[in-house]
């Protein structure tokens, strides 16, 4: 360590201990040429997993991104937080088990999908429409092809424009006929 007074490289350990939950230890150390005392902490270093993007830039791994992108893909379906938290931690160990540091997003995209399509299928539909990027209308139906092949009922095709990532933040439009929204107003909530 690199005396902060002297620059000296040279120093001693006077004082370890470690804090209650053994994260992180601290030690008071004495430089041995002008004698400073100064302390330093060592913790475990956290994986930095770094996401390449599609334009090659490397931005943080973010699982709050990814369980956003999974809560609006399964709006209004029934599937449940905690199979939704679950499967985020399933895709956050593969990429820190299957890559060292740097994950190209499209395997988390394909990570997602994965999930999804095991959680619900329109769900996964959603998430491929937006994900994708689908050019044009016969390659999403062409997508959706493959879904129906495997032969599963009650599928709700989803409308254009669900989840598209929009401004108005992915908000239901208010039902004009629901009569429970005037009441609402009154509870103050
Ligand atoms: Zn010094």
């Amino acid at each position: 360590m690199k005396c902060p007074r002297c620059s000296s490289d040279d120093d001693r350990v006077v004082d370890s201990r470690t804090s209650a939950d053994g994260v992180v230890i601290r030690r008071r150390r004495e430089c041995l040429e002008c004698f400073m005392r100064f302390t330093t902490y060592e913790r475990i270093e956290e994986s930095p997993l770094r996401v390449i993007k599609k334009n090659g830039e490397r931005v943080r791994f973010d699982r709050d991104r990814i369980l956003h992108g999974m809560l609006r893909a399964c709006e209004k379906l029934p599937v449940s937080m905690a199979d939704i938290e679950e499967a985020v931690m399933r895709v956050e160990g593969r990429c820190q088990g299957e890559y060292d540091r740097e994950v190209p997003s499209s395997v988390i995209g394909s990570l997602v999908m994965d999930e999804l399509r095991q959680l619900d299928q329109v769900a996964y539909v959603r998430f491929a429409s937006v994900y994708r990027e689908f050019k044009d209308v016969g390659q999403f139906m062409s997508e959706l092809e493959i879904i129906l092949d495997e032969d599963v009922e009650g599928l709700d095709v989803p409308g254009p424009g669900v989840s598209s990532g929009d401004a108005a933040g992915g908000l239901p439009p208010a039902n004009p006929h629901d009569p429970g929204q005037q009441a609402e107003a009154r509870d103050g909530s």
